[in-house]
């Protein structure tokens, strides 16, 4: 799987809708402090099914939302969308939150399950859950972690972090 394109509507601090073409090989985003680059891997681990408000540094989901200036109202709504590429074909993933409503998704032009998305990605090894996403002060985190959390970190890195949730879901069941 190679993720191509992320668009953001409303999400933190892009009130405008913004796109980002990601090229094969390596990606660099630069910029002053505070101008959203932490939010822009933030919309990424967002639209791949993150579901704690603080992996997003907020208190609730639609802290997401862009939350106004002192020139521009907030946005009722937020939108994240990621192209990627697999087997060849593309396909797009949106994820929509609204201040009242919760948040959805659509893959491919089709209702998702939040669980679906989360489990496609963890068999890509990549997703919300992902050691391929660190955070801001996630390594010393890391570091001071019990061994059941650190390995759920080796898990995902293993690749096996999808099976895992089957399994939970079928011992629910
Ligand atoms: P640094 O270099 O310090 O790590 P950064 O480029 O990673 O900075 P971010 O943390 O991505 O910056 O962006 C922080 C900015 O995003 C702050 O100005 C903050 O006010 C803004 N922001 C965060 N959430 C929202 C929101 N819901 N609505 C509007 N702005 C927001
Ligand atoms: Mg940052």
């Amino acid at each position: 799987m190679r993720l191509t394109r992320l668009r953001l509507n409303g999400f933190k601090s892009f009130a405008d809708p913004s796109e980002l073409s990601i090229a094969p090989g390596l990606t660099g985003v630069v910029g002053p402090n505070g101008c959203g680059k932490s939010n822009l891997l933030e919309a990424l681990r967002w639209v791949m099914g993150e579901t704690r408000p603080t992996q997003m540094r907020g208190q609730g989901m639609e802290d997401v939302i862009f939350a106004g200036t002192a020139r521009r109202g907030a946005r009722p709504w937020a939108e994240v969308a990621l192209h990627f590429e697999r087997d060849g074909a593309e396909t797009e993933l949106v994820r929509r939150i609204t201040r009242d409503g919760g948040s959805a998704y659509r893959l491919a032009g089709r209702e998702a399950r939040a669980r679906d998305i989360q489990v496609m990605f963890a068999d890509a090894a990549s997703g919300a859950q992902s050691p391929a996403l660190v955070r801001q002060g996630q390594i010393a985190e890391l570091i001071g972690q019990k061994p059941q959390a650190r390995r759920r970190v080796i898990e995902e890195a293993a690749g096996v972090a999808g099976l895992q949730a089957r399994r939970g879901e079928a011992a629910a069941k």
